[in-house]
């Protein structure tokens, strides 16, 4: 992977992209991301923000040997924090970490999406926490890809300004990801179950605590609710 040709994953975060728009990418510890957007034209500004000071410097290198200095900004910050008002950001990209992690990311600096119409998000695990916070901060899915990439799966969200409503099984599985049940969902959410029902197997071969009992009980909603989702019309 390099800063002409991205791996799938990063591709598909490219896709989303609107032409024109202004950048920022959060967690852009090699920058390759917006050097590839301002390359092809997509980006015509971009902002890298990095947290740690190994990956900030590769970016720093990365963006002045692409000869992007003039129009990528590299900040070591955290989170948003690396976006300045000034930047007048409209799109943010945040990739390759867990769900939880890019919540408390959008949480912290809310201020900084002033400006912005579209968030695309790439949560290795737990893209439920996303699709939550959504729903809570006026935030609307516009697309949803899920996609395989050596062994690993991935998810995209692309999200709008605007309100939505979502069932149980649309915030834990997504709502268009269920509609389209590509081979990837259904065998992400198979294996899912598998584990879930091994735990289950576990825990009734453990002391039947109130613990034990809740967690199992939980399991069996998670699967039942699962299962539905990925048999329906299939
Ligand atoms: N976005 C790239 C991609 O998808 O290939 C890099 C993903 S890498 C696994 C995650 C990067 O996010 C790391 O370089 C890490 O230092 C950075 N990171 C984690 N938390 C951050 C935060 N709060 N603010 C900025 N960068 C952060």
């Amino acid at each position: 992977m390099n800063a002409q040709k991205l791996s799938k994953r990063l591709e598909m975060v490219a896709s989303f992209v609107p032409t024109g728009a202004i950048v920022a990418d959060i967690g852009s510890d090699h920058a390759y991301l917006p050097c590839y957007l301002v390359h092809k034209g997509i980006a015509s500004r971009a902002v890298a923000g990095e947290v740690v000071q190994g990956p900030y410097d590769s970016a720093v290198r990365q963006v002045r040997t692409e000869g992007l200095s003039d129009k990528i900004t590299v900040r070591l910050a955290d989170g948003l924090a690396a976006v300045e008002e000034a930047d007048s950001v409209t799109a943010v990209t945040i990739a390759g970490m867990g769900g939880p992690l890019i919540v408390s990311i959008l949480e912290k600096h809310p201020e900084a999406l002033k400006t912005v119409t579209r968030l695309i998000l790439q949560p290795n695990i737990h893209a439920k926490a996303i699709r939550e916070w959504a729903v809570q901060h006026g935030w609307a899915l516009q697309d949803e890809v899920i996609l395989e990439e050596d062994g690993k799966v991935y998810e995209v969200l692309v999200l709008q300004r605007g309100s939505m409503d979502l069932t149980e099984a649309q915030t834990l599985l997504g709502p268009k990801l269920m509609n389209t049940k590509s081979d990837v969902f259904v065998e992400k959410w198979s294996r899912e179950v598998a584990n879930w029902q091994r735990v289950q197997q576990a825990i009734a071969s453990a002391e039947p605590t109130a613990e034990n009992k809740a967690k199992s009980e939980e399991l069996a909603h998670l699967i039942e609710l699962v299962q539905e989702a990925i048999s329906w019309n299939r």
